[in-house]
């Protein structure tokens, strides 16, 4: 099941595609009544929207562009850094022992089809898989840790280098927070929907270009190790997101470093989920 945020309410995608294309068309069904789930409750209610999923009928065709983010207002936005090995060994940093967690503050979430303000001329990219949570996870063990786990989206960790490196201590946060520092979408893709969810392949295009490729097979920490060593800590609910990690090819492991320019374009692909095109101006 492919889960869709239109005009601010969950729908269920029927048919289409996602490859770039901001005219690509695609059908829709509501989920349930109209007006029976909204983003304030359809993940904290996953498994009667699972079975309200059953019975959609198809209602209405529109422009995926007019797409907003699959999980529009999480309580809680976990990001994972340095955990594929290639993108750890660019940024000068050894292998981690446990996953590097920061979060990105969730006012920056943001949908699929976006323009992007550049706050300065330090701006990065890097594409991620995003996992959105359906059921509260609490010491969960990574064996039955899928089963917290809603679906899976694109995603897109933009980074202003300078707040996040700005001694004495890194910002992370801060820095992968400006407003609309995480595109997301174009829709979640339940984990049923996937041969394999733990290996799929991704790639960042920039202006047409592509400057990372990789699989997901080769994150350190897998989704379920990440919700094993996060739940431990800190209950993860219903909605939440997590940002697994971006692989190697970003701007700040370049020489010289290359940052983003306004006018520059962002395509950001994962294998059985779709394309999200960020613009930046
Ligand atoms: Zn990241």
């Amino acid at each position: 099941m492919r889960l869709a945020n239109l005009d601010g309410r969950p729908v269920i995608v029927i048919d289409g595609v996602s490859d770039g294309g901001r005219d690509d068309l695609v059908t829709f069904a509501e989920l349930g009544r109209r007006g029976e789930f909204t983003f304030d409750d359809v993940f904290d209610r996953w498994d009667d929207a699972l079975a309200a999923a059953e019975s959609a009928t198809v209602t209405e065709t529109v422009a995926i562009s007019a797409l907003g983010p699959p999980s529009p207002r999480p309580r809680q936005v976990f990001a994972i850094g340095l955990n594929y090995a290639a993108h750890a060994a660019e940024s000068g940093q050894p292998v981690p022992e446990h996953p590097t967690t920061f979060t990105k503050f969730p006012s920056c979430i943001t949908g699929p089809f976006v323009d992007v303000v550049l706050p300065s001329g330090f701006v990065d990219y890097e594409i991620e898989l995003v996992a959105v949570i359906g059921r509260r996870a609490h010491h969960a063990p990574a064996a039955t840790a899928w089963a917290h786990v809603a679906g899976l989206t694109v995603g897109q960790d933009l980074s202003e280098r300078a707040v996040q490196m700005r001694p004495p201590v890194p910002q992370f946060s801060l820095g992968k927070s400006f407003p609309g520092f995480g595109p997301t979408g174009p829709w979640l893709v339940t984990p049923d929907e996937f041969d394999d969810p733990d290996d799929l392949a991704l790639a960042c295009r920039l202006n047409g270009v592509v400057v990372q490729s990789s699989r997901t097979s080769d994150l350190i920490f897998s989704i379920s190790e990440i919700i094993e060593r996060v739940s431990a800590i800190t209950p993860m609910l219903p909605g939440d997101l997590v940002f697994t990690g971006t692989p190697s090819g970003v701007g700040i492991g370049r020489t010289p470093p290359r940052y983003l320019v306004a006018g520059e374009v962002l395509e950001s692909t994962i294998e059985g989920i779709g394309t999200i095109v960020t613009t930046l101006r």
